[in-house]
């Protein structure tokens, strides 16, 4: 976690420690399955996405001394969406989850929470809770007290504090383990007991950064199913800080693609996978090849390029590009197919050479050289059930590649 000054005086860290107050605020909980049938909580409040906007960020600006951590950044979040902030390091995620929640100011810009401008609202005072990796547990208090804690700063009645609990570990599927202390729960367990404090007084947003990070990855592949899950039950708003575009395409309603303080490309995850707008997006999500040239003409709806050594593509552009526009084009492993050689070449099909073949279950990656300066990766998913190896790819064999341009994108940043 980042340490900064806010227009309170406080340095970031500080606030996070004299307001563990995403505990002091509203919580809520999370359930799976047929449990949520059995609480009272909003379950089902907003289970779709609506049209009314649960935050909004203006133009906001984030600078740390020479730093810009956000720079200039716009967006919407709509009631009711799982939506995630996706990118590598650095690229300003957390600093603006910090500034949704209250923990860091804005240099410039606004941050609207149901159209309520928050200015220098601080963090307890705002209808957000925020779950952070480090779950930041009371190590002396049991699972029920930690759960507890922002009911019990409430004053509210102690035969509620009690349902609400009761309530909310059933959610989490940790009932039995009310008495238990922190130290005494596996690393994905004490995850829940912070998703359930989250939850238990029923925020209208819930802010979430890197909240799996510290799972192993089959724990967290098992949370992200039931964390989504959840929160279509309950239906409030997550937002969700991951670098991991695997974890933000499994769960997210959309995704803003950040590089540099700066949002690329706000989507769903097929229009981020299918349809990235910059070769940077195409690079972070998933795996692709890249090949550089210039644009030289038209072909019905597709953009035709050429490579300095001659060799001619296909693909869809985002916007009409005009004849020598540095362009790259971009097609997925799994989009290109591969053929025996057979006679003449094909539309968009390209003469090579297998180079490796790579089985990996699922699928098989192969690499064919086209030419000496390049090659292009292939991913074929293995339908049949063999263990012949001869019928497989081999090596040095002469293969056709096949680039369909209904699945190829020419791009121009
Ligand atoms: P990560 O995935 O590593 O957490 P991030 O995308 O969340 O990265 P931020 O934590 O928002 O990125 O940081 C964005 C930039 O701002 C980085 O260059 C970081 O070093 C800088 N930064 C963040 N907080 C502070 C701070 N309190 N003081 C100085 N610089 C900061």
């Amino acid at each position: 976690m980042q340490t900064g000054h806010d227009a309170f005086g406080f340095s970031s860290q500080q606030l996070d420690e004299e307001l563990p107050g995403n505990i002091i605020l509203p919580i809520t909980v999370i359930s799976v399955g047929q449990l949520a049938s059995q609480i009272s909580l909003p379950v089902g409040r907003s289970m779709q996405v609506s049209d009314s906007i649960a935050i909004e960020l203006r133009d906001v600006v984030k600078q740390f001394g020479d730093v810009v951590a956000v720079d200039h950044v716009s967006l919407q979040i709509r009631d009711g969406e799982f939506f995630s902030l996706l990118g590598p390091s650095g690229c300003g995620k957390t600093s603006s989850l910090r500034m949704i929640a209250g923990f860091e100011l804005p240099t410039a810009g606004s941050i609207l929470i149901h159209g309520r401008e928050m200015g220098i609202t601080p963090p307890h005072l705002r209808p957000v809770n925020t779950v952070f990796q480090s779950y930041a547990l009371f190590p002396h208090m049991t699972v029920a007290q930690n759960v507890a804690f922002g009911l019990e700063m409430r004053k509210t009645p102690k035969a509620e504090i009690g349902r609400r609990v009761k309530e909310a570990l059933e959610l989490v599927r940790l009932s039995g383990l009310e008495d238990r202390r922190p130290r005494q729960l596996s690393g994905g367990q004490q995850q829940r007991v912070a998703l359930a404090r989250a939850l238990i007084n029923h925020p209208e947003v819930l802010l979430l950064d890197e909240p799996l990070g510290a799972l192993d990855q089959k724990l967290r592949k098992e949370m992200q199913l039931e964390l989504k899950s959840l929160q279509a039950r309950v239906g409030i708003t997550f937002v969700f800080v991951t670098h991991d575009q695997e974890e933000a395409l499994t769960m997210s309603d959309r995704i803003a693609v950040m590089n540099k303080g700066k949002i690329l490309q706000v989507g769903t995850p097929t229009e981020i996978y299918e349809r990235p707008n910059c070769r940077f997006v195409a690079d972070f999500i998933g795996e692709t090849n890249f090949i550089d040239g210039v644009v030289v003409g038209r072909d019905g709806h597709y953009t035709v390029l050429e490579t300095p050594e001659g060799l001619r593509f296909r693909g869809l552009a985002t916007r009409p590009l005009p004849d020598h526009t540095p362009v790259t084009y971009s097609i997925r492993p799994e989009k290109v197919r591969l053929l025996s050689p057979d006679g003449e070449l094909p539309a968009d099909g390209l003469a090579g050479t297998v180079m490796t073949v790579n089985y990996i279950g699922s699928d098989t990656r192969i690499t064919v050289r086209i030419n000496d300066r390049r090659t292009i990766d292939v991913w074929e998913q293995n339908t049949r059930s063999t263990l012949d190896r001869n019928e497989y790819w081999q090596p040095g064999e002469a293969a056709v590649i096949v680039c369909p341009p209904d699945n190829a994108l020419v791009l121009s940043e």
